[in-house]
């Protein structure tokens, strides 16, 4: 009989986990997730743009699970009963596990601003960049304020900022914390020269239809986007699982939270020598592979095993359709200018290129431009 290995959430941790999982002899997979395309997040800045399509940015999982033997699951988990080993979903199925990946995901961090959950946007899934996509009009008499300084607020304000009028608001004195100093000042300089006007070192206090207001000034505006960080999902705290002090699922140094149950991705809080580890989507891959292979030794009983530490092989964030800034090669190179944002496609486009050659399908999978 065939070991069950069930994966919750389909993003890069959870393909990350099945791509290991894969090489593993006698296990069925199941993917438990509500979508109908692997969705390339990182990318949603760029739908957003004039010319994209979020229908680019996602890759149907029938095409790429396709002849693979892995079930997948359309619906959401929504309870575990760890005695049973048994995932419930919201369409009513019960689906019995040997081992679980929970790799679900994060939401926005939505803090408790009046008016931010009325009329904020958040920017976390291809949804959310269909409807701010629907929302838009690409004329400059309209006004985009983005809450949030990091990658995801400095990525929309660089691809928003040639069509529409732009005010990038943070608390903090200046953007990108994730990079070093140099790098975010050019940032900054980059996206004032687009014409984005850029608002630091004042919090948001409230938020009324068509008006922000911050610790000493206030904004009109058409669209609010809110990129303000991520958060646990609420479905995950009511799991019972053991949390850390900041709500993640207190997992060991191979991602195992309980008995046969492991974590990947943004639900996974990694710390590596007392140093957390920002959650990307290169973190997450990352994260899914090596879970997916903990399981696959635990499976087969062979050890020797290494607990996480991801070698990051750069930062690379976009500024405008033809510039960027970030660093490359672990730490090492920072980059500016075409040449990151070059790489930065590149990037994509090599991950899109994994994806293919882990699921054995031809190239360009449907989802490639
Ligand atoms: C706008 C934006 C830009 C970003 N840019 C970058 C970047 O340039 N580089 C980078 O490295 N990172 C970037 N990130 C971060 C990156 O996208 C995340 O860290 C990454 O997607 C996390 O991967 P994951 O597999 O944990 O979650 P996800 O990729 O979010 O996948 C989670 C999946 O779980 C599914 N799911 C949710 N709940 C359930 C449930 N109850 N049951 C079953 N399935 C469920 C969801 O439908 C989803 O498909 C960006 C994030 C955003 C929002």
């Amino acid at each position: 009989m065939s070991v069950e290995v069930v994966v919750i959430g389909g993003g890069y941790a959870g393909l990350g986990a099945i791509g290991s999982l894969q090489e593993v002899p006698d296990v069925h997979i199941t993917l438990v997730e509500p979508g109908s395309g692997h969705q390339l997040i990182p990318e949603l800045p760029e739908a957003l743009a004039q010319h994209g399509l979020v229908s680019n940015h996602l890759v149907p999982y029938d095409q790429l699970l396709a002849d693979t033997g892995i079930s997948h699951i359309c619906s959401r988990a929504s309870s575990i009963d760890w005695d049973s080993r048994t995932v419930s979903t919201d369409s009513g199925q019960q689906l019995s596990y040997d081992w679980l990946v929970l790799a679900s995901g994060s939401d926005p961090s939505m803090p408790p601003i009046p008016g931010l959950r009325q009329y904020g946007r958040p920017l976390r899934d291809a949804a959310d960049a269909g409807r701010i996509k629907d929302a838009l009009r690409y004329q400059k008499d309209q006004r985009i304020v983005i809450v949030g300084g990091g990658l995801t607020g400095v990525e929309v304000a660089g691809m928003l900022g040639i069509d529409h009028e732009v005010v990038l608001i943070e608390a903090a004195p200046r953007l990108l914390p994730a990079l070093g100093k140099g790098l975010a000042d050019y940032a900054f300089r980059r996206l004032q020269r687009l014409g984005v006007i850029l608002v630091l070192g004042q919090k948001v206090q409230s938020i009324e239809p068509h008006l922000v207001t911050l610790e000493r000034d206030h904004y009109g505006y058409d669209i609010l986007i809110w990129a303000g960080g991520i958060t646990v999902p609420t479905w995950i705290h009511q799991l019972g699982l053991p949390l850390d002090s900041r709500g993640y699922p207190k997992a060991d140094p191979y991602g195992m939270v309980i008995d046969h149950v492991f974590v990947a991705g943004d639900l996974w809080h990694v710390v590596v020598d007392g140093q957390e580890i920002a959650a990307t989507a290169q973190v997450a891959a990352l994260a899914g592979a090596y879970v997916g292979e903990i399981i696959g030794h635990r499976i087969q009983g062979v050890g020797n095993e290494s607990s996480f530490a991801p070698r990051l092989r750069g930062m690379l964030i976009s500024l405008d359709p033809g510039q960027g800034v970030g660093w490359v090669l672990h730490g090492g190179i920072p980059v500016r200018g075409m040449s990151a944002r070059t790489l930065k496609a590149l990037s994509f486009h090599q991950y899109r290129l994994k994806l293919a050659r882990r699921f054995a399908k031809a190239w360009p999978m449907a989802g490639s431009e």
